[in-house]
This record gives C-alpha cells, sequence and structure tokens, in this order.
C-alpha cells in the first residue's frame, strides 16, 4: 500500500530513545469518526523487541536500587505533567479511540489518580516485623520488585489502562515493557515522553508495538517476570495459557506472575421499583451509551423489576435525545465505534435480536452524522423483550445497545446474573437499604453499585471481577496491585547479648 508522506508513524521507545521501526510490516491507525488513516503503527521486529527487552534487564539493576524516595518524587512530577498535558493526551484519544474528548480527559483522569496512589509507595510497600518471635529473635519481611515486568493493553481506555500498569510496576522499583493497543498507540507515547520528562531513566520504560508476535514474544522471554493484561476474553485466555504452559507458572513463587482481567462485558443493572426514577432512567442512559458502550464496565443490560417496567418509555425517549457526533464536536454525548468492523458485527447482534424475537424499542442502525458520513457510528439502541438464551444477551456487544430483561422479584434478577458465566461489574438502583444489603450479599460480581452505575473503583481499592471475568489471583492497582509487582523476603535474625555458641548440633526442627 501507498502512503502520503504526511501520514505520522508510531515511533518504539528502546532505551530512552523514540525510534522508527525499520519492519517492513505496518498496521493503519484510523479515526473512527471519518475511517481516514492518521497514522501507522509498526510490528517490531524480533530485533527491536529482544533490544527493549534487553534494555529493561540493564536498567533493572540500578532502578531497583534507586532509592524509594527518588521513585517516587520521579511519580510526583509525573503526575503534574499528565495534569498539565491533559488536553493533549484527549486529543489524541479522540483521533485514534473516537470517544468524546470530555470522555477522553475522563479516561486520563482515572489513570491519572492511580499514579497520584503510586506516589503513595513509601507506605504502600512498607514490610511487616514481628520482633521477639522466640527469645532474641525477630522477624521482618521486606517487598521488593520481581525484575522485568510486562503490560498489553486493549484500545477501549488509551490512557486510563496503561496507567494501572506501568505506574505501579515502575515505582515498585520494577523495569516495564509495555505493547498499548496497536488500534490506539498514541496517547502510551505521549504518557512515556512526560514520564520520561518527569527524570525516568533510560531502560526502565520500553515501548514495543505489534500484535500476535509482540504478545508471543512477551509470554515466552524468561526475562520477563510478570504479565498484566486487559483485553477481550479469546485473548485473555491464550495469553494466560500461553504464559501457564511456559512451565513459569509452576515457579509462580519465584520468577512468573501473571495477572489479567479478561471480560466479555455483560454488566447487569437491576432496577427496583422503589428506585428514584429519575436518576435511574438517567444513570442507564450514560452508563449504557457513554463511550458508545465500549467501556469493560458499561451497563449494557437492564433488569426491570415488577412495575419498573413502565419507566421504559422514558428510557426510550431520553435515550433518543443523546446527541451522536464526532468526539471533537461541540456537545457530541455518543462518538464512533472503533473500526467499520466493530459497527457491523453491533449491527448483526441487533438484528439478531429482532430474528430471534426480542422487541427493538429504539434502533440506532440508520444514524446519520452530517459531515462524518464515512465514520463508524451506531445511534444509542434499545432491545427490550429479552431472553437469556438470545444471541444478544450471550455475547458482548461493545457498543451503544442497552438490552431490556424484565424480572418479577429480585431473587429471579440476582439467579439471572448469577447464571451469566460473567462477573465484572454490576449495579442496583433502590431505596431500600435492606434490598441493596440482599443484592450486594447475594450477587456474585466483583464490582457492585449501589445507586451508582459503574462502580470502578479507586485506586486506594481493587479493580477485580469474577469468575470468567478474572484470571490470576491478584488485582488491579491498590494494595493487590502491589502485592503483584513485588515478592517478599523474610529475615528471621537472632541476637543474644550472651554467648551465642551452640553446645552441639540442632538437628531437628526449631519450635
Ligand atoms: P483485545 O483482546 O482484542 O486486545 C487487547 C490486547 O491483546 C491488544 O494489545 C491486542 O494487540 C492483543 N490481542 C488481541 N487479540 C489477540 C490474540 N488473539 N492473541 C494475542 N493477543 C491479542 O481487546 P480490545 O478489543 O482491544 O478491547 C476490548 C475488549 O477488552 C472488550 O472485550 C472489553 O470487555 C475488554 N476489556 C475488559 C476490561 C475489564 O476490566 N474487564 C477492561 C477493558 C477492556
Amino acid at each position: 500500500m501507498c502512503y502520503s508522506s504526511s501520514v505520522p508513524t508510531t515511533k518504539l521507545f528502546i532505551d530512552g530513545k523514540f525510534v522508527e521501526s525499520s519492519t517492513s510490516e505496518w498496521l493503519d491507525i484510523h479515526n473512527p469518526a471519518t475511517n481516514e488513516v492518521v497514522g501507522r503503527v509498526p510490528k517490531a521486529t524480533q530485533e527491536e523487541m529482544l533490544a527493549a527487552v534487553d534494555s529493561c534487564s540493564r536498567a533493572y539493576s540500578s532502578w531497583s536500587e534507586t532509592s524509594i524516595l527518588s521513585r517516587q518524587q520521579i511519580f510526583l512530577r509525573y503526575q503534574q505533567l499528565i495534569k498539565d498535558n491533559i488536553k493533549e493526551l484527549a486529543k489524541i484519544i479522540t483521533l485514534e479511540q473516537g470517544k468524546t474528548l470530555a470522555d477522553a480527559e475522563g479516561d486520563i483522569f482515572r489513570g491519572l489518580q492511580v499514579v497520584e496512589h503510586a506516589c503513595s509507595i513509601t507506605s504502600l510497600m512498607l514490610g511487616e516485623t514481628l520482633p521477639s518471635i522466640t527469645k532474641d529473635m525477630d522477624t521482618y519481611t521486606y517487598r521488593l520488585p520481581i525484575g522485568v515486568c510486562a503490560g498489553i493493553a486493549p484500545f477501549n481506555f488509551p490512557a486510563m489502562i496503561p496507567l494501572w500498569m506501568f505506574p505501579i510496576g515502575m515505582v515498585c522499583g520494577n523495569t516495564y515493557l509495555m505493547k498499548p493497543s496497536e488500534r490506539v498507540p498514541g496517547c502510551t507515547m505521549l504518557l512515556a515522553k512526560l514520564l520520561q520528562d518527569s527524570g525516568a531513566p533510560d531502560g526502565t520504560l520500553n515501548i514495543i508495538h505489534g500484535q500476535h508476535a509482540a504478545v508471543n514474544f512477551i509470554c515466552d522471554h524468561p526475562a520477563i517476570k510478570a504479565i498484566s493484561f486487559v483485553g477481550s476474553n479469546q485473548a485473555g485466555e491464550y495469553i494466560y495459557e500461553r504464559g501457564s504452559k511456559n512451565g513459569k507458572r509452576v515457579h509462580i513463587v519465584c520468577y512468573f506472575v501473571l495477572y489479567c482481567v479478561s471480560q466479555g462485558a455483560k454488566n447487569h443493572g437491576v432496577v427496583m421499583p422503589d428506585a428514584n426514577k429519575e436518576n435511574t432512567i438517567n444513570q442507564l442512559v450514560g452508563a449504557a451509551f457513554g463511550a458508545a458502550g465500549q467501556r469493560c464496565m458499561a451497563l449494557s443490560t437492564a433488569i426491570f423489576v415488577g412495575e419498573s417496567r413502565d419507566w421504559l418509555p422514558e428510557l426510550v425517549e431520553r435515550s433518543r435525545s443523546l446527541r451522536v457526533n464526532a468526539g471533537d464536536q461541540p456537545g457530541a454525548d455518543v462518538g464512533p465505534l472503533i473500526s467499520p468492523a466493530a459497527k457491523a458485527r453491533v449491527e448483526s447482534l441487533i438484528q439478531s435480536g429482532v430474528e430471534e424475537g426480542a422487541q427493538l424499542l429504539l434502533d440506532g442502525r440508520k444514524v446519520q452524522v452530517k459531515g462524518y458520513e464515512n465514520g463508524n457510528f451506531v445511534g444509542p439502541t434499545i432491545i427490550g423483550n429479552v431472553s437469556p438464551n438470545m444471541t444478544c444477551y450471550k455475547e458482548e456487544i461493545f457498543g451503544p445497545v442497552l438490552i431490556i430483561l424484565e424480572a418479577d422479584s429480585l431473587d429471579e434478577a440476582i439467579s439471572l446474573i448469577n447464571s451469566n458465566p460473567y462477573g465484572n461489574g454490576t449495579a442496583i438502583f433502590t431505596t431500600n437499604g435492606a434490598t441493596a444489603r440482599k443484592y450486594t450479599h447475594e450477587v456474585d460480581v466483583g464490582q457492585i453499585g449501589v445507586n451508582v452505575p459503574i462502580p470502578v473503583p479507586l485506586p486506594m481499592f481493587s479493580f477485580t471481577g469474577s469468575r470468567g471475568s478474572f484470571r490470576g489471583d491478584t488485582n488491579f492497582y491498590g494494595k493487590q496491585g502491589i502485592q503483584f509487582y513485588t515478592q517478599i523476603k523474610t529475615v528471621t535474625s537472632q541476637w543474644k547479648a550472651e554467648d551465642a555458641t551452640l553446645k552441639s548440633p540442632a538437628v531437628t526442627m526449631p519450635t
């Protein structure tokens, strides 16, 4: 394919330098609002990927010994630089990913909060001490970094999800190899530049680009001790298995840790008849259609319990009033989907609902956006009368589509949700505390909102998920994120004031 020389190329970030790849394989980056090619991203060569991981390995010996106060200072500067550059970062996100500028700033802000949290590393990395385990003997633990870590990110949060990964890994003293989504690499590149400007030494963060070969490289390279992955179920299972099959999993205590959020997002919102109607309808509309439904925590399925089903006409009218437009246009509520393929997939899932007997209450398939006729737009869509055996319920739609189920009781709603293979997020809308308590207690989902539609935890807690939505054993950010990126060393020491010479060898286990 011929490219105009004006199409910019995404650089690799190797050993502190932004370098042009020597590869012959490139992927186009499109503006989802127009489908114009706005950049090209390389599939890094094997040599380039090796150079990146070697750089991480070399930098590790000094970075892991850098004082924790120095690391903290770098991330304190980093959070300020992210704030100073939030508009520039948001523009890149909107250009490559399509979400509205306001939503792009939200994406950055939620990642920034993780960086701010990383600045508390001097408290977060404290070990434990227990004096006088026995006479004159004390035990204490250190938290230490584990080595080179790697992150593989999806397209839907170009800032937030990479910022879940490398700042926490690095502030613990690890070096980091990042592979952003090949569809939205630009934001990660500017984040890397800002980190360098904050004083992160060369080699502490390296960035490679690509698809399967880059992912396989990360799963296989022996120097990489930990992998963070967020993305689809299919890729997540593959990465989890490939990492484990390498035998490293057997050595989990010593060498290889993998954590992974992979999810076919099917987050249910339960609407009780006693809920605050205005608030609930607004929350549902925002959580189903914001970011064009391309959030893993989008509330894509609503279960109306009892008479709350009478609110459906108002829900439809409010959804219809959202403005579909390019993300950089003033007043846009719903931007385009990431690609023509994503649009075609979403439209075919809507059609499957029609064909399987659901009722199309609002159809966004024919939406026209003036001036952006080639964009990947789908307007807000609501499918009513859905049953759990329908394809549109079973598949993750990942678009601006809200599907509606009905239940006669809270128990019926809970049982429906607990039968779903995924358990990422959910919400209940109610004014009754006992109902809310029963729900939070009985529903088997990682993140639960009570009158909060998208209950993504702030970084002092951890991002989680249950059942098919999470693999691994420690979660992202929060205390668990620190555990993931560190290993423990335990020291037991005995210092006797009097003569410590043993009279004879002690061959039995000390008690
Ligand atoms: P994706 O799985 O296609 O891509 C994620 C990363 O994996 C990318 O870097 C990509 O290059 C790589 N990849 C893709 N396919 C691969 C394969 N077959 N083998 C190896 N690597 C592969 O995900 P996406 O489309 O970029 O992001 C959207 C998906 O991510 C949705 O399914 C969404 O629910 C999920 N997601 C989940 C969460 C969560 O917290 N549970 C958060 C964000 C996104």
